[in-house]
């Protein structure tokens, strides 16, 4: 949907088929919604934000600045997931934000079970909502964490650890970009945005701890930013976790999802 459908379906409680099929006209009540949206997104505001919820792989989150807006690329994150998952896995994320990748992988997965980290409380606490809010109450377990440093404390759960797959979306913009790119930027956290000087930093420390959580013939799936491939891939090859296997580009095209499985020569 364009943000004009997605705006005027919402002022008027209608699908977007329904826009076109039928008259409308607005009462003062839906004018007054429409004026102060109109100003909110002059100021740049994220239409998501102003209305409080965004559409992620068919499904309803809500979203507010505690967490980045779910993006359609996304979407190819959590499709590439599904279609190498199946049954009882294991399943981390790291840095679930909104928890959209969590929430919408237990919708198509019933007997995952899914560990989902972040470094934020706040974030946290809105990604338990929207699995409330998605029924997914049952498969989700949320650990609040900054990367792995809770899988390192002595008195860790022992049910960490171990996984069939680890996801991640992030944060991969350089920290230099974020007030030069779009003025919506500035709206959202900068944490689950700024991925240090070159973007990388997760990456890096994503690589080189992930082999420890998981599982022998284990994968790691991540999102990855505009031109960020050969660089990843070089961060990869110098270590010794893992092995790329395959590299999805998104629906413009853009190199945007990583996978990449355990090393055999991995050491434990
Ligand atoms: N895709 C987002 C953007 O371009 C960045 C998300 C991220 O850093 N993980 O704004």
């Amino acid at each position: 949907m364009t943000e004009k459908e997605i705006l005027l379906s919402s002022i008027f409680n209608c699908s977007r088929s329904a826009l076109y099929s039928q008259e409308w006209s607005l009462n003062a009540e839906q004018a007054k919604k429409l004026s102060e949206t109109l100003f909110l997104r002059s100021q740049g505001v994220p239409l998501q934000y102003i209305l409080g919820e965004v559409e992620f792989f068919g499904l309803v989150f809500k979203v507010d600045q505690r967490v980045l807006i779910p993006r359609p690329e996304t979407e190819i994150l959590v499709e590439t997931v599904l279609k190498s998952a199946a049954g009882q896995m294991k399943m981390l994320d790291i840095g679930t934000g909104s928890g959209c990748i969590a929430v919408s992988l237990a919708k198509f997965l019933p007997e995952v079970q899914i560990d989902a980290l972040d470094v934020s409380p706040e974030a946290l606490s809105l990604a338990k909502e929207n699995v409330r809010r998605n029924s997914a109450d049952k498969n989700i377990n949320f650990v609040q964490s900054d990367l792995f440093s809770v899988f390192k404390k002595n008195n860790v759960n022992n049910r960490l650890g171990n996984y069939d797959i680890i996801i991640s979306n992030p944060p991969y913009v350089r920290s230099g970009d974020i007030n030069g790119l779009q003025k919506e930027l500035k709206y959202e956290p900068g944490m689950a945005l700024d991925g240090g000087g070159d973007g990388l930093d997760f990456y890096r420390r994503i690589i080189a701890e992930a082999g420890n959580f998981l599982k022998k013939e284990g994968r790691l799936f991540l999102e990855i930013g505009f031109g960020q491939r050969e660089d990843i891939e070089k961060i990869v090859s110098a270590g010794n976790g893992f092995i790329i296997e395959e590299i999805i580009r998104d629906y413009s095209g853009i190199e945007r999802v990583m996978i990449m499985r355990r090393d055999g020569k991995f050491s434990n």
